[in-house]
């Protein structure tokens, strides 16, 4: 799913905050980045979700060399990447229900489709209960639970969690671990970076990526050798970990996972529909969207940098289908703390 090879990113004259790191991630498996404040953590996110360009090397996303995304097209890639940042990064003016359903709007998803899957991540979160409060009437374990759900809804191929636990207690950062095995479980790739130990005792067992001042200390892949002849080819595999990791499935033995049925299905995102503002109970979030779309999209796109890819244009309209139906649960939207 992610090979990074021999990848370095410079800032200046600054040491390098990576340097020649080489890893590679399958579908569907767990890993967690390790390292000190500044060993080059953020940097790894920014570079998969091209936030910033490597100064040198090559990343691999799912099989597509990320030199070879045009910037036209890197809101497409970052659709394919679900982000869960330290702090959150909720819109305060968003209720929890429109702060999960706020990306599937942007990319116009049927009204029936964006409830069904809202209530499927709010279960999957257990969140249900909260879907009217506001950002600032959750706790920290709560909003980073919003956030997990929100960087879920579009279905993407990976989830990235940064620092998730940094500013909640110890209980409540087992828990948010716990979920996020379980989101892997469930098929999901998630790459969690921390320095907290109390997550990485939590996930013993998966694969561990430790960084020292921006060089992987462990859980480094070999880089190809190009002097390499043929017959040692076999010893040179630049895809594969040189630490068997486990996958989704064998880590899962290790601990105790519920088994509630979310629906974790890859959206389409590039085959977009019609948008569907009709009487759905959404219609205050289209409108308010109107309002906060340019906000949102800096919200999305996270933080804005000297490297930073400009993303112009629209999502691609696409020949899907809107024959959805309407078996959807409906949320429990009776009351607004908050027009
Ligand atoms: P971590 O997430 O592990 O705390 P980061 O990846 O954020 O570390 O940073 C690694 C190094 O890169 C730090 O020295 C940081 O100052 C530097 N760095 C990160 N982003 C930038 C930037 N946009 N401009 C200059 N230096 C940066
Ligand atoms: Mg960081």
């Amino acid at each position: 799913m992610i090979t990074f090879s021999q990848v370095t990113k410079t800032f200046g004259d600054d040491q390098p905050a990576l340097e020649d790191i080489s890893f590679h991630i399958e579908p569907s498996e767990l890993a967690v980045v390790t390292g000190p404040s500044g060993s080059g953590k953020t940097t790894i996110v920014k570079l998969l979700t091209k936030e910033y360009l490597p100064s040198a090397g090559e990343i691999v996303f799912d099989q597509r060399p990320l030199s070879e995304v045009p910037p036209g097209l890197v809101h497409h890639h970052r659709r394919q990447i679900g982000v869960a940042f330290q702090d959150y990064r909720l819109l305060d003016d968003l209720n929890v229900w429109e702060n999960v359903a706020l990306a599937l709007s942007i990319i116009s998803k049927p009204v029936d489709e964006i409830e069904r899957r809202v209530t499927d991540l709010l279960d999957l979160v257990k969140l249900t209960d909260k879907a009217m409060l506001f950002p600032k009437q959750l706790s920290g374990g709560e909003a980073q639970r919003v956030a997990i759900a929100r960087a879920l809804s579009t279905g993407p191929k990976l989830i990235i969690a940064d620092e998730p636990t940094g500013n909640l207690d110890v209980d409540t950062s087992k828990s948010i671990a716990t979920l996020l095995t379980k989101i892997n479980s469930l098929g999901t790739t998630v790459l969690i970076t921390t320095h907290d130990p109390v997550i990485l005792d939590e996930l013993a067992g998966y694969k561990h990526l430790e960084l020292k001042n921006g060089q992987l200390v462990k859980g480094a892949s070999q880089p190809p050798s190009p002097a390499a002849p043929p017959e040692d080819s076999a010893d040179v595999q630049p895809t594969k970990s040189d630490q068997p990791a486990k996958s989704a499935k064998s880590a899962k033995s290790d601990k105790q996972h519920e088994t509630d049925q979310a629906d974790t299905e890859q959206t389409t995102t590039d085959q977009t529909d019609q948008p569907d503002t009709s009487n759905s109970g959404s219609g205050s979030l289209i409108g308010k969207l109107s309002k906060l779309l340019s906000k949102s999209a800096d919200n999305l796109a996270g933080d804005t940098n000297d490297d930073a890819v400009n993303d112009p244009e629209p999502p691609t309209k696409g020949s899907s289908s809107s024959q959805h139906s309407n078996r959807a649960k409906k949320p429990t939207k009776t009351t607004k703390q908050k027009s």
